[in-house]
């Protein structure tokens, strides 16, 4: 093992004595281009210029008539003048464009016979003329990355991600996921000992997809593969695929199949790959892009094979958005699901996170675990990173448990974006819009209890309700997905009916409301009216089939569930008015509410 590692080392010295040279080489080679590129670009420039008209020249021709057509392009400042008399067009910079477009109109429309001709703005027509006023700066800043890649200064990871070294990850680092582990020790086996599966035939694993929100970690036990095998990790993000030209994205998973040939056996982890395979629909610009990008991905997938140890992993959130060519056999054939931790995995990623940090005797890491349900592995590790800055600034020993309850709410209240500046209108708003969601979700048998209300703006919140948290559930009922709807929508339920007003404040309630709405219609058939039918993700022609106008009938049901859910709010609170105000009004007076005392506006 220990060898090993050495054995690398010399080969990364030798290899730095190599790049030295081609580093010279490249320079040479960039130089020549340099000087080659200048001496022709002098010369079309000065053949250009028989080819252009003054402007003061163009308005004599226009005047005399002379003119037979103008071509713009939208946000250029060139024109494209065709004289009567002459073959070839002439170009003219054009000082004022809105007042040269004024005069044009009215000799046109005074019976001068010029011919107009709009062109939109396109990238590609303005490619020529950008590159030659880029090219010079575009080559030095080439070169430059170039020689900082070659010295290993590169920005780490943009590109490629932790090639040349093995990574340190191991399952061990990856707390929860048993079952998904488990999964992921056969492709660990594969990659340290593939000649035993080839030996006997079996097709071999190559792609494996990883299904999960952000931050349930799929990079890290992609990587904790790599580490666990042994081999090699090569990285690369989706949205760096996508490129403004064309080919590129294409270019760049070619490059990094070669890599990971060369590297083989080792594992290619590409992070959001529904931004390049996601359905091929329509044909505009981005997405044909996005097709070469896909077939090419496709093309090495295919190219592979039991030769070649390569692994592709990829991570996507939304899976229904893949292209289904990339699910077929021989290449994304696996499917993982990383959910969203359970009680006891929190609890586990809690005790790996707070390792090296320094917790106090009061910290009860059970109890935060209990506390955030719903919360991702990169969300905890989050809170505990925060609860270490919160007990630096409060001057602490060590890590308080206060200091972790802080933390929390940072982070819970920081995914609510509500901007707002807080005069005494909006404190009323506020205090009304909170009381209202408290309030509702009181009276409805499927929702937790309220922990604590607060006004006091946090982050860009005005204001925040944190509910009690839930056991972990595997299933949700439609009773309590229609329930949560009531209580999203008492907020802006409150506002409406104390001020008779309604504000911006309300508008992640809003959204979130609609895509709970939406997905109880489209992904688990609660509609009555259209049944157990799953329309998510689905092609036009797909949707075809349940008849011409499905799209409206889905909008409807979607605003049935909204517009029930918001008048169950309405007459929730016009019932308890009294309630509502009584809260509101302890809130503008002390900000904050905890348990003991909303449960106290209840007690008869
Ligand atoms: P994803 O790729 O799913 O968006 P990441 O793997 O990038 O998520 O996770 C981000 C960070 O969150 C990880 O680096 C790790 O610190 C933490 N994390 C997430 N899930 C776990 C887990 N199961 N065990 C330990 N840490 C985790
Ligand atoms: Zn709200």
């Amino acid at each position: 093992m220990s060898k090993e590692r050495k054995n690398n080392k010399d080969k990364n010295k030798e290899k730095k004595g190599r790049n030295g040279l081609i580093l010279i080489l490249v320079l040479l080679v960039a130089l020549a281009i340099l000087i080659g590129l200048t001496v022709y670009l002098m010369k079309n420039q000065t053949n250009k210029d028989e080819n252009t008209l003054a402007y003061t020249d163009l308005i004599h021709e226009i005047n005399n008539q002379n003119v037979e057509s103008v071509e713009m392009t939208t946000g250029s400042t060139t024109a494209k003048v065709k004289l009567k008399n002459e073959e070839e067009e002439k170009t003219t910079i054009v000082p004022n464009v809105e007042s040269f477009m004024d005069l044009l109109q009215t000799k046109v429309e005074e019976g001068n016979e010029i011919e107009l001709i709009q062109k939109p703005r396109s990238i590609i027509s303005q490619l020529p003329s950008l590159i030659i006023s880029f090219l010079p700066t575009a080559i030095m800043l080439a070169l430059f990355i170039m020689l900082f890649k070659m010295q290993g200064l590169g920005e780490k990871g943009k590109v490629y991600d932790d090639t040349e070294r093995k990574t340190k990850v191991r399952f061990d680092d990856v707390a929860g996921l048993e079952e998904e582990k488990q999964e992921m020790m056969e492709i660990v086996d594969f990659l340290k000992r593939p000649e035993k599966y080839t030996k006997m035939g079996a097709r071999v694993p190559k792609g494996v997809l990883l299904y999960g929100k952000p931050g349930t970690g799929k990079t890290l036990i992609a990587k904790a593969i790599a580490g666990e095998a042994d081999v090699p990790f090569i990285s690369m993000s989706g949205s760096e695929f996508i490129e403004m030209f064309a080919g590129l994205g294409a270019s760049r998973v070619r490059k990094l199949f070669e890599k990971a040939r060369k590297l083989a056996p080792c594992i290619v982890f590409i992070d959001e790959i529904d931004a390049i395979g996601s359905r091929r629909t329509s044909n505009s610009g981005a997405e044909t892009e996005n097709n070469q990008t896909l077939n090419q991905l496709l093309v090495e997938m295919d190219g592979f094979g039991s030769e070649e140890t390569i692994i592709v992993l990829a991570a996507t959130n939304r899976p229904e958005m893949l292209d289904k060519a990339l699910l077929r056999p021989g290449r994304f054939d696996r499917r993982i699901t990383i959910p969203a931790p359970d009680l006891k995995g929190r609890l586990e990623i809690l005790k790996i996170h707070s390792k090296d940090k320094k917790l106090a005797e009061d910290v009860n890491l059970e109890s935060i675990a209990e506390d955030t349900a719903g919360f991702t592995g990169a969300e905890l590790e989050n809170i505990l990173n925060e609860a270490a800055i919160t007990a630096t600034k409060n001057k602490h020993e060590d890590i308080e448990n206060e200091d972790i309850e802080e933390a929390v709410k940072k982070v819970t209240v920081g995914l609510e974006k509500r901007e707002r500046k807080y005069s005494d209108k909006d404190k009323k708003l506020t205090a009304y819009h909170e009381a209202g969601h408290a309030v509702v979700s009181r009276y409805l048998p499927t929702q937790t209890n309220v922990k604590e209300i607060s006004i006091i703006p946090r982050g860009v919140a005005g204001g925040y309700t944190m509910y009690k948290s839930d056991e972990d559930k595997y299933y949700i009922s439609k009773t309590e997905m229609q329930e949560k709807l009531v209580a999203l929508l008492g907020g802006r339920a409150a506002e409406k009916l104390v001020l008779n007003d309604i504000s911006t404040g309300a508008s992640n309630d809003i959204e979130v409301a609609t895509e709970i709405a939406r997905d109880m219609v489209t992904k688990y058939g609660m509609s009555d009216k259209l049944g157990p039918i799953d329309f998510q993700g689905k092609e036009p022609y797909e949707m075809q089939m349940f008849g011409e106008n499905i799209g409206d009938k889905i909008g409807e049901e979607v605003k049935e569930l909204i517009n029930a859910a918001y008048n169950r709010a309405i007459s929730l609170l016009q019932e308890h008015r009294d309630k509502l105000d009584a809260i509101a009004t302890e809130l503008l007076q002390h900000e904050k509410i905890n348990e003991e005392e909303f449960d106290r506006f209840f007690e008869e």
